[in-house]
């Protein structure tokens, strides 16, 4: 490879800055030329791509959000607009291509690579942690302590006055948000999509809890939970406990934004790093991840199609802490 594109798509995640600028400053290194592709797949499409410069990147590495931006783009889920993608690319003489992005940036960028003689590496940027092949996803970190700041807040006021809050977080698919967030912060129940709800339970468990006196209650609902989320979750409580002070808090966009914590910008630094390697090499269509503190590179299919589970083992531990 000899020009390189690098681009932010699908839902934004803090951190991916940092990975931008890896990306840039090792192709420079490298003596490639790196271009930075403006809105996902809608900048390839409508040409909105610029040169990057070591002095681009600047004073990033430690801002949320992406300054390349990022879009939800229809016309590449169509084979005439990743004709008109993969026209323009070549027009620019860009043969290589960084995609960082979920699980649906992933996909596209599989399609694409097949259907062209461009490799695309992928970059896994997501809160919600749901790609297979590492154990990290660039925004997971920090959006998990955001919400843990958050949640420690309401644990304040919930305790001043006695009161159960159903808090909700994101992950649409993906409970690890809820999970990570609901264990550091001493929650007494956490919803999953990945394990079924039983209102059931957790109603005799909160009137159990409440025969035994415990007074702080929050219970973690993961936005995808299959109940239908915190509101959902809140009726049936509020009808079936009508004595309990219960009420309702979602988190929603703050999750996403802020400055990315050390962590974020470590794994977003590694990972630009290697997908420039994994260009040189020639490797193609796969994700750089990172399992057990080493880069591993997974085919981009296969990084959205296996989800990790949730073991038992976590609920259980759960029930146990927040006895
Ligand atoms: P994320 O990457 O955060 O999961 P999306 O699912 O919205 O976000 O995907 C981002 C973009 O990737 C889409 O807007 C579309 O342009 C592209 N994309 C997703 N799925 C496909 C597909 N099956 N074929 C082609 N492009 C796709």
């Amino acid at each position: 490879v000899t020009k390189i594109g690098v681009l932010t798509s699908g839902g934004d995640s803090p951190g991916m800055n940092a990975a931008i600028r890896a990306v840039v400053r090792t192709g420079l290194y490298y003596g490639l030329e790196v271009f930075g592709i403006m809105r996902g797949y809608a900048g390839i499409i409508e040409n909105d791509i610029v040169p990057m410069h070591s002095r681009s990147v600047a004073n990033i590495i430690q801002r949320g959000g992406t300054v390349l931006k990022t879009a939800r783009c229809k016309e590449f889920m169509q084979p005439e607009g990743r004709k008109k993608a993969y026209d323009n690319l070549k027009a620019l003489g860009i043969d290589g291509l960084v995609v960082i992005g979920g699980d649906g940036s992933f996909r596209g960028a599989d399609i694409f690579s097949r259907e062209f003689d461009i490799p695309c590496i992928g970059i896994p940027g997501t809160i919600d942690k749901d790609i297979a092949g590492t154990d990290f996803t660039i925004g997971f970190d920090t959006a998990v302590n955001t919400a843990v700041e958050a949640i420690d807040k309401i644990r304040d006021t919930a305790d001043a006055h006695d009161r159960l809050f159903i808090i909700e977080v994101m992950g649409r698919d993906a409970g690890y948000i809820a999970l990570h967030s609901g264990i550091a912060t001493g929650a007494e129940h956490i919803l999953i999509p990945e394990r079924k709800t039983d209102i059931e339970e957790l109603i005799v468990s909160l009137q159990e809890k409440e025969r035994r006196k415990k007074l702080v209650n929050m219970v973690v609902v993961a936005e995808g939970e299959e109940f239908g989320g915190a509101n959902e979750v809140a009726k049936v409580i509020k009808e079936r406990l009508p004595q309990s002070d219960t009420r309702v808090c979602i988190l929603g966009h703050i999750q996403r934004g802020g400055a990315p914590t050390c962590m974020d910008r470590l794994i977003a630094s590694r990972m630009g790093y290697s997908a420039v390697e994994c260009l040189m090499e020639g490797k193609h269509n796969v994700m750089v991840g990172i399992v057990n503190n080493k880069m591993q590179y997974t085919l981009l299919e296969k990084a959205v199609k296996s989800k990790q589970r949730i073991g038992e083992d976590w609920i259980k531990m759960v029930k146990i802490l927040a006895s």
